[in-house]
């Protein structure tokens, strides 16, 4: 390697990435032995089509708004329109007081949990809890911001929060907590009771501190949940709290990489907060995100790709492997299924699963190497297709 190169970057381009690799493993092998004898529930790929709300946007912006303005930068924190109709959306959601300058559009979550992570470090001391299993690209983000990367024990029987690993690790150095619910990998939504005694805990700990704790809510999966399941909107709870919010899954365009950040007036110093944002994403330089997707997604803030398919994949799946003897978490959201790997080690049994030609991804990834994780955006009849191979799998291990 050049000395002039970041040993940093060079050692990260060069980590495997796990569900990637076992995605591409998945295209490979199908080219080998035909797609429809490979079961690939390695990619949280949306696999329902946007909705035609957001088709019929593109038409009448390309007929009606001029090209130029379409496809010119915006300003730096987003379009004035799209981020007041995003804070009318949310306060007629939850009621909360908002309008345009609680708002910053990003490229997608990824980069509104970047800049959030980055206005928040000032030093390698400041850390950051993630709850295992967590988003792999966590530790990424915070460690390239110069933080510290801390992980909260999980707890294992229904993936809410475990109390007593969080008060252990809680310190006055504890700068945020990183939430995501619904949650890839395990698909929970964090319960009222949960939620509300996280809440009371982090006042309690900003009191003792004299500082402030943060929540950054990663929501990337708010509007995927099933069942009339709540998803907690955190900024009527807890003051200093970030929501990154993205449009990937919601409207099926991981692609087009649009999403944004809200902070609350209850925020600590909200108006320094939001400039420190601006300079964040300034230095980042992930600024003016893409105006045509900022036009589009303005006319689409009511709708959502069909959720519906994602349930019945749930209910097919989570039926088929609880029958079979397998140890599943039951998902409320997201579209991921969190199983534990019989005999305890989840890289041999996605060794194993491949042989059936079902391609799974190792807990490992996200920081619990018991686990694995099934991505079912994927097409009905593949789940279909690959049950006979679970039952096999499972026989194998001998469940039942
Ligand atoms: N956070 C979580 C938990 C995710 O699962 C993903 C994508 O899968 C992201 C963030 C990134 O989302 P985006 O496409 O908005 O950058």
């Amino acid at each position: 390697m050049a000395a002039a190169l970041n040993k940093e970057m060079f050692d990260l381009g060069m980590a495997p990435n796990a569900i990637r690799a076992m995605f591409e493993y998945g295209i490979d092998r199908a080219e080998e032995i035909g797609a429809e004898n490979i079961f690939n529930y390695s990619i949280g790929n949306p696999s329902i089509e946007p909705p035609e709300e957001f088709n019929q946007a593109i038409i009448d912006l390309m007929n009606n708004m001029d090209a130029l303005e379409l496809h010119g930068y915006s300003l730096t924190p987003g379009d004035k329109g799209f981020r007041q109709a995003i804070a009318e959306n949310l306060t007629r959601r939850f009621g909360i007081r908002a309008d345009r300058n609680n708002v910053f559009i990003t490229c997608g979550c990824t980069a509104a949990l970047t800049i959030c992570i980055k206005a928040l470090t000032s030093k390698p001391e400041d850390e950051f809890i993630a709850f295992v299993p967590y988003f792999p690209e966590y530790r990424v983000f915070v460690e390239t911001m110069g933080g510290t990367f801390v992980e909260c024990e999980p707890d294992e029987k229904e993936f809410q929060i475990n109390f007593d690993a969080l008060e252990r690790i809680l310190n006055p150095n504890t700068k945020a907590l990183i939430i995501n619910t619904p949650n890839n990998p395990t698909g929970t939504v964090l319960r009222e009771d949960v939620v509300k005694r996280l809440v009371d805990l982090l006042h309690r700990k900003e009191q003792e501190y004299g500082h402030a704790i943060y929540i950054i809510s990663d929501e990337p999966y708010r509007e995927v949940v099933y069942d009339d399941i709540k998803v907690p909107f955190f900024p009527n709870l807890y003051e200093n709290t970030f929501v990154c919010y993205s449009f990937s899954k919601t409207l099926s365009i991981p692609g087009d990489r649009i999403g944004y950040i809200f902070v609350p007036d209850e925020i600590e110093d909200k108006y320094d907060t939001y400039k420190t944002l601006v300079g964040t994403g300034r230095a980042l330089s992930f600024v003016c995100a893409p105006m045509f997707l900022q036009q589009i997604c303005a006319k689409c803030l009511d709708v959502t790709s069909d959720i519906e398919v994602y349930r019945k994949n749930r209910d097919l799946l989570y039926g088929a492997l609880i029958e079979y003897g397998f140890d599943v978490i039951h998902p409320d959201g997201a579209f991921y299924l969190w199983m534990k790997a019989p005999g305890g080690d989840a890289d041999a049994f996605v060794e194993l699963a491949k042989k059936y030609e079902l391609l799974l991804v190792t807990g490992a990834t996200f920081g619990d190497s018991k686990y694995v994780r099934l991505a079912y955006c994927v097409d009905e009849d593949m789940i279909r297709r690959s049950l006979p191979a679970f039952k096999k799998l499972a026989e194998e291990c001998h469940l039942k």
